[in-house]
């Protein structure tokens, strides 16, 4: 008689995929275990949003993602928006929109969704084991779980909810890629994404903690030129902030060949930079390069600009030449950076890559591999820009896996 335990669905990770499907398959009378590695569930959760948990976005759509979008457009048809605001409200969570629709809970910390969605697992009847890691999966009539102390454990189907190896001070790991490797599956090449960049020009370090409204570009000015608007933040070693997060996953592929060249546009909304600088400099004739920027731009970022574009400082604007006027309107629409590298994996809040989608059925999330196993998430090879779309992909997994999973 085999009596290694028997459950009709293992959950393994149990993070924000996991979480909800663990909790829809109970909820529709499955025996559920729930397998996390961490000595707490949802620990990205946690971090998420700054702590503070940016959990959807009212404008949630496929045009928010990379990687396969097919996919992530099957997974909002089962789980858009509303959905999940619902689903978080009969939680008992309540929400506040922010700008850009991102929403928050009303608490203003992520603890509100990690503990509604703990609660209502267990209340559905779904088992928890905390510091139980999955390191070998196989598939015979049912599945067989081996944990990394040796236990077995066997179920009728199987979920991997492991996540990415991003961030791994809060669980991120290469555990999942390894499991779906053993289920047969192919990875596309992992890089870090929403991750900041270093570059070349070490005098950014003049500007640390600096921010201002840009819009950023990738590969300036050819056909596959990237960018996009928002805010970024000067670091000791480079470029952060939302609009260098969100063009952060096309450069892991293009790094290792080489750097890639990025610029700033401080003034996206002004088409001709030329025109507007020559028409500042004939309002303001006596002043100089500094004073020219005085109310333009930070401080900070006029000087460097300043020096960057070999303007004389001490010259006045009605002396400026045709080339000072077409350096100036140059630098500040397009400001040159060379991105050397990504930060390291400890910093990025997601992977770009993973398990590759053509081996998942779109509409249920089972592998077509290995029959039975689901597979959800950042481990797939789908990732969202910054707004609350990776924790909206990942609740919308969970959810379509357990409504795919055939009844009882
Ligand atoms: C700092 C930070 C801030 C973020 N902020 C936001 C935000 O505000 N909004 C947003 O939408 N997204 C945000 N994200 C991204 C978001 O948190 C993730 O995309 C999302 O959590 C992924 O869900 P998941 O279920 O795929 O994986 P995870 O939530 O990472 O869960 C995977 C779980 O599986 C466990 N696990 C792994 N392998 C095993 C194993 N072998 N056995 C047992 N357990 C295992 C892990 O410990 C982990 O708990 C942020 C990420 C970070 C790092």
């Amino acid at each position: 008689m085999n009596d290694t335990p028997f459950y009709d669905v293992l959950v393994i990770g149990a993070g924000a995929s996991g979480l909800m499907c663990a909790l829809q398959s109970a909820r529709r009378g499955k025996k559920v275990l729930l397998l996390e590695k961490e000595k707490q569930c949802g620990r990205k959760i946690l971090v998420s949003g700054n702590g503070r948990c940016n959990l959807t976005n009212a404008f949630v759509c496929a045009a928010d993602y990379r990687g396969n979008t097919q996919l992530a457009q099957a997974v909002l048809r089962h789980f858009p928006f509303q959905k999940c605001l619902d689903f978080f409200h009969q939680l008992g969570v309540l929400t506040v929109e922010e700008e850009n629709g991102r929403i928050f809970p009303r608490t203003g910390k992520s603890t509100a969704v990690a503990e509604a969605l703990r609660l209502a697992c267990a209340e559905a009847g779904v088992e928890l084991r905390t510091e139980s890691e999955a390191v070998k999966i196989e598939k015979k009539k049912t599945f067989k779980v081996t944990l990394a102390d040796g236990q077995m454990l066997q179920a009728k189907y199987c979920v991997l909810a492991c996540g990415s190896k991003a961030y791994p001070q809060a669980g991120g790991s290469e555990s999942g890629y390894k499991l779906a490797r053993q289920a047969g599956h192919h990875i596309t090449p992992v890089f870090q994404t929403l991750c900041a960049v270093n570059v070349k020009e070490k005098a950014v370090a003049r500007l640390q903690g600096v921010r201002a409204q840009v819009k950023v570009t990738l590969w300036p000015g050819t056909q596959k030129a990237v960018s996009n608007e928002g805010e970024v933040l000067f670091t000791a070693y480079g470029l952060s902030g939302p609009a260098v997060l969100n063009v952060s996953g096309f450069l892991g592929p293009h790094l290792a060949k080489g750097a890639v060249p990025i610029a700033l546009d401080f003034f996206a909304d002004i088409p001709d930079k030329e025109k507007f600088v020559r028409a500042r400099a004939a309002a303001f004739p006596g002043r100089n390069a500094k004073e020219f920027f005085a109310g333009l731009l930070h401080e900070n970022i006029a000087n460097l600009l300043i020096d960057f574009a070999g303007v004389r400082k001490n010259l006045p604007v009605s002396q400026w030449t045709e080339n000072t006027f077409k350096t100036v309107a140059k630098n500040i629409g397009a400001w040159p950076f060379t991105v050397t590298a990504l930060r390291p994996w400890s910093e990025a809040m997601a992977a770009a890559g993973g398990v590759n989608c053509a081996e998942i059925n779109y509409n249920t999330l089972e592998s077509l591999c290995c029959p039975g196993l689901y597979i959800l998430g950042e481990l797939l090879d789908v990732d969202g820009r910054s707004g609350g779309f990776n924790l909206h992909f990942a609740w919308g997994c969970g959810y379509t896996a357990a409504l795919a999973m055939p009844e009882e």
